[in-house]
């Protein structure tokens, strides 16, 4: 996957004046790529080494061959907003192209066309977009050169020709936003991020955040309020991308209070009549609170399985059941 950026198009202010609906609405930001795959995929030393980059132009000196890129952009039209999507994407050019946009570059000549071909991987596509073949169409106005593909069965091609849905940008947006925090290791990683939110909530919040997240079986496919509140403030401070939905249980997989990474078990549903409670609820909520040996039944929902996938604390699981042996003898 390669490295985004996601930028407001105006850098002054995201809210504006449509001039298509006469409304003040939010801009959607633009979806970038800093450099073409083939500069993420080298090592540190080849970066430096054999590859320049800048924000319009990269070239990669290999042994036998160079080769050159530059960014352009890529809009797929939304049919029911005001606004496109626009992909910042990187094309590999021939080097007579190459060196001819280069040194046109400063003076911005606008209506040359050169044949290319994308350099990324858009995640949004099943099938992958390398490869594709664009013409590379140059505008003027300090406007990046935009890009027309080719016909091809490609699906990226037909959503450019018949465009897609507010929803469905939303969505990419959304997914790339995502991608962004997980390749931002150098502020805080999955354990640092889990430390230090204990840290700032303190540990009673914070136990009661994780067994809360880990309560409910199936689990819940939503966070509460309050837990949402918790994030953002923890994001907030630390001054972090917002942790999303779809990573919570990823970063929060460890057991409160024995500090043991969770593992996976399929376990049965049992109804609260079969779980005979050896010591109280509360003590066990103190003591191992994540031995999940079965799951209790949710008495909210009208449907639910035989069994269930959950998460348990080998610990936890150690300790009930030494619990358990005792009360039998
Ligand atoms: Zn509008
Ligand atoms: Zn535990």
């Amino acid at each position: 996957m390669g490295i985004f950026d996601i930028f407001k198009r105006k850098e002054k202010s995201t809210r504006f004046e449509c001039s298509t609906c006469g409304q003040v609405h939010d801009e959607l930001p633009a979806l970038g790529f800093l450099s073409p795959l083939y500069y993420d995929t080298l090592n540190e030393k080849d970066k430096k080494e054999i590859a320049e980059l800048s924000s319009d132009f990269c070239e990669i000196k290999n042994e036998d061959q160079t080769d050159r890129f530059i960014r352009t952009t890529l809009t797929i039209k939304i049919n029911d907003a005001c606004e496109d999507l626009d992909y910042g994407i990187w094309v590999s050019l021939s080097e007579k192209s190459f060196n001819e946009y280069q040194s046109e570059f400063k003076n911005n000549v606008e209506g040359k066309t050169y044949f290319g071909m994308i350099s990324n991987e858009i995640p949004d596509y099943e099938e992958s977009t390398l490869g594709i073949h664009v013409n590379v169409n140059t505008r003027s106005g300090g406007v990046r050169p935009e890009i027309i593909p080719h016909q091809n069965e490609h699906k990226l091609i037909s959503d450019w020709e018949n465009g897609i849905t507010i929803k469905e940008a939303e969505k990419r947006i959304e997914r790339m936003t995502n991608s962004l925090t997980e390749i931002k290791p150098e502020k805080l990683n999955k354990d640092q991020t889990r430390i230090e939110f204990k840290k700032f909530v303190g540990d009673e919040k914070y136990n009661h955040f994780i067994l809360t997240l880990y309560e409910a079986f199936p689990l819940r496919e939503k966070l509460f309020f309050w837990q949402e509140e918790l994030l953002q403030n923890f994001s907030n401070e630390f001054d972090i991308e917002p942790i999303l939905f779809e990573n919570v249980h990823e970063i929060f997989n460890y057991c409160p209070i024995h500090d043991f990474e969770l593992k996976k078990d399929n376990v049965k549903i049992a109804d609260g009549n079969d779980i005979i409670p050896k010591i109280s609820y509360e003590r066990e909520k103190e003591l191992f609170p994540m031995a999940n040996i079965n799951a209790p039944r949710d008495l909210e929902r009208f449907n639910y399985p035989k069994d269930v996938d959950v998460v348990y604390c080998e610990k936890c699981r150690e300790l009930k059941n030494k619990n358990v042996a005792q009360h039998r003898i």
